[in-house]
């Protein structure tokens, strides 16, 4: 039989790595998980343990990173994803989308491996242009609450891009616009989880602002399939993947309220500092390269991810701190 080929996924107790080590293992790659979990799940990937196919590394990638053996490929998506967790953990996450991604770059040198990193809507900031291209700049504020995020996201293209241009090392930068789906973290204070979370405990829905700014929200599934198909192309820029359905944030809350034929109210909360006014991808890109295009509805996406969250044990819905993230502050 022939040996299978070897895929490190860093971040693999996350929501997209989870989701990301269920691909390459039906795919029927070895999959090496990575996580240092301060805001993974362990219970995100329970059910790889058993397969002969998957280890995982309790490591953070921030420090020096060795596997052993042979990899064909490394995806990076280690890294806090919420406002709410890189507001609490602010160096950790310039250091895993700087040093992190660096560490990583130097590994897939060495094992001549194809790299790809997890970039983000971010780097477009709170975008002047609308919908989103890749070749529009972006509108950051280096030194606000999501600075930290954003200059971290913006460094790890343009050392990624060094090494592809320096080492012709093979790269693959993704830029990830707002997705969802099961393994969600209920409270990483992100909206879709908040709102299911507050429709389920019987509390309001928080808007923040008056409801107006917008987001494109995309399914895990497609996201995965995109991430997918771009490792495997000969494209070193950076994709946008992303639905391009856009709906501003009172209207999703009225669709969640729907969804789960909550009696509750909708109550406004102030904006948070520097949250993007409009965010939707251009997708030509992925569409023209990959042949990407998002498949699932909101309507359908949101009922699977509702029953997702309605099986959790209830403790969870009630559970606000991430257990982890005290011990990691460093
Ligand atoms: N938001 C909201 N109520 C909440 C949580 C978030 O109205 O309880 C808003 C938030 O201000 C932002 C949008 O929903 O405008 C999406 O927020 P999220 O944190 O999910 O992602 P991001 O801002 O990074 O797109």
């Amino acid at each position: 039989m022939p040996k299978k080929e070897r895929v490190l996924i860093t971040g693999a107790a996350g929501f997209i790595g989870s989701h990301l080590c269920d691909r390459f293992l039906s795919e029927g790659y070895h999959v090496i998980g990575m996580d240092n979990l301060i805001t993974g799940d362990l219970r995100n990937i329970e059910h790889l343990f058993r397969l002969p196919d998957f280890e995982f590394y309790h490591h953070d990638v921030s420090k020096f990173v060795h596997v052993p053996g042979s990899l064909k490929y490394i995806l990076h998506f280690a890294s806090p994803a919420s406002p709410i967790d890189y507001l609490k953990i602010p160096i950790q996450t310039l250091k895993v989308g700087s040093l992190g991604t660096h560490n990583l770059l130097g590994l897939a040198r060495s094992k001549k491996a194809r790299i790809l990193v997890a970039s983000t809507s971010e780097v477009y900031g709170d975008p002047l242009v609308h919908p989103q291209p890749e070749t529009y700049y972006g509108n950051v504020n280096p030194i606000g609450p999501r600075g930290v995020y954003d200059e971290a996201k913006r460094f790890q293209e343009a050392i990624t891009m060094a090494y592809h241009t320096y080492h012709k090392l093979e790269t693959r930068i993704v830029r990830i616009f707002n997705t969802y789906g099961p393994r969600m973290r209920l409270n990483d204070g992100r909206v879709l989880p908040a709102f299911i979370g507050q429709a389920l405990r019987g509390e309001d829905l928080t808007v923040f602002g008056d409801g107006s700014q917008t987001r494109s929200f995309c399914f895990i599934d497609d996201l995965i399939e995109g991430i997918y198909r771009l490792l495997l192309s000969d494209y070193p820029y950076p994709v946008n993947i992303g639905n391009p359905d856009e709906i501003t944030i009172l209207q999703f809350a009225q669709e969640i309220i729907k969804l789960t034929g909550t009696s509750q109210k909708i109550v406004y909360k102030p904006l948070p500092v520097d949250d993007p006014k409009q965010r939707q991808p251009d997708i030509t890109k992925a569409r023209e390269i990959l042949g990407w295009e998002p498949k699932v509805s909101r309507q359908e996406g949101l009922r699977i991810t509702y029953e997702y969250f309605k099986s959790l044990p209830e403790e969870t819905l009630y559970h606000r701190e991430h257990k982890n993230f005290e011990q990691h502050i460093q």
